[in-house]
């Protein structure tokens, strides 16, 4: 395919290609849809091995902002951009200053924000050249560190699950297993233990772990054992792809929730999967939605208060998919993809991808 070919698989509206010879940068950003509002979405800087993987990854990761904003409610497109360089050795002022006069240049239809690979400090160096960037320091009037606001709407969204599968509001002595007690999962680990819910945590870092067993008296299982313990609920908060055909069959969870992204290995098989053992699962990119809700809230003049408040916000939004899911019989990261197409589609355009031609139909006929 070449790149127009690319760009039109799933109708991005604009692919911008940045080169800058003095400073190396070698930048891609990609502009999805921006029907909701301007396109927001983190710059990954990544040794990618050609242009075409960087350009292959961009319009995945844009096309998958698109998605989140909207079932967010939030009144922002998607977009992302990627660096091509390594993170641990290529990055200086000058780089992300470079990047920063090009991301100028694209006028706000893309606001950039931090990603795998980038930083608060890099954000900071891009901020001199442009005021479109979000994800920095409080100190410099930004929205600081999301994970406290990530955990609380990943709290919030595993809630709604609770209340779905066992009818009941509390977590007093629900059995929870976290993996990854890092920024998100420190924080997420605190609520559960104020609201009495008993904790099965791993972590691969001692000093994490340690410090999380004495807080909250949680009980610590080494490694791969968090997958087969006995818990109603599993809250992935390290890896992505923990969900597969290993340890789908070694579940005795009920609920999957936690903030890792890209859970399913394969969201397809291993979606579909889930729902024949019974398990509900709250799709990642929406209950991890708090840290774009965080960035979101920077555009506006940072405030704390609200941003948490429109993420416990994530509990209905959870709850809605999740009984969407119910009521058509469908995966609930499908129903999720739905409710996003729907609400652009309402108000602008999509190329529908989850929605059917006939449900567009009816929704037109709906409309007359
Ligand atoms: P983090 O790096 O602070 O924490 C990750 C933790 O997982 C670390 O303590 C690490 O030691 C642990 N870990 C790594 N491999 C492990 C393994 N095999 N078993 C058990 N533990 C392991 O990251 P974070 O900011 O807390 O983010 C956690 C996840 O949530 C990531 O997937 C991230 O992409 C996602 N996420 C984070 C945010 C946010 O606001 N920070 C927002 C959206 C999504």
């Amino acid at each position: 395919m070449n790149a127009f070919e690319m760009m039109e698989e799933k109708d991005h509206e604009e692919v911008v290609f940045f080169s800058d010879k003095k400073s190396g940068l070698r930048a891609i950003v990609a502009i999805h849809n921006t029907t909701l509002g301007p396109a927001l979405g983190g710059c990954r800087m990544y040794p990618y091995a050609s242009a075409e993987q960087a350009l292959t990854d961009v319009l995945r990761l844009s096309r998958g902002m698109t998605y989140k904003a909207a079932v967010a409610g939030l009144n922002l497109g998607g977009g992302k951009a990627v660096i091509v360089g390594d993170p641990k050795k290529d990055k200086t002022e000058m780089l992300f200053r470079s990047f920063g006069r090009f991301v100028q240049g694209l006028g706000g239809r893309y606001i950039t924000a931090e990603d795998v690979g980038t930083n608060v400090t890099d954000m900071e160096y891009t901020r001199m050249e442009t005021k479109y960037v979000t994800g920095i320091s409080r100190a410099l009037g930004g929205s600081g560190d999301p994970s406290p606001v990530t955990a609380l709407g990943v709290y919030r969204g595993l809630k709604a699950c609770v209340e779905k599968v066992f009818n009941t509001q509390s977590l007093k002595g629900m059995r929870i297993a976290v993996q990854g007690l890092g920024h998100v999962g420190y924080y997420l680990v605190r609520h559960l233990h104020d609201e009495g819910a008993k904790l099965i945590v791993s972590d691969i870092d001692g000093e994490r772990v340690k410090k999380v067993v004495n807080e909250f008296n949680a009980e610590y299982v080494e490694g791969d054992k968090i997958y087969s313990v006995d818990a109603d609920i599993f809250a992935p908060c390290a890896l992505g792809a923990i969900v597969n055909d290993q340890t789908i069959p070694q579940f005795k969870f009920k609920i999957i929730a936690g903030a890792a992204n890209n859970q399913l290995a394969d969201e397809d098989r291993h979606g579909k999967m889930l729902i024949d053992r019974n398990i509900v699962y709250a799709p990642d990119y929406v209950i991890n939605s708090g840290g774009l809700i965080n960035v979101y809230n920077e555009l506006e003049g940072y405030n704390q208060e609200k941003a948490l408040s429109q993420a416990k916000n994530i509990y209905d939004i959870v709850k809605n998919i999740l009984d969407y899911a119910e009521r058509e019989k469908i995966p609930t990261y499908v129903a999720s993809n739905k409710i996003a197409e729907e609400r652009i589609y309402h108000i602008g355009r999509i190329k529908q991808t989850y929605v059917s031609k006939s449900e567009t139909v009816m929704r037109r006929l709906e409309r007359f």
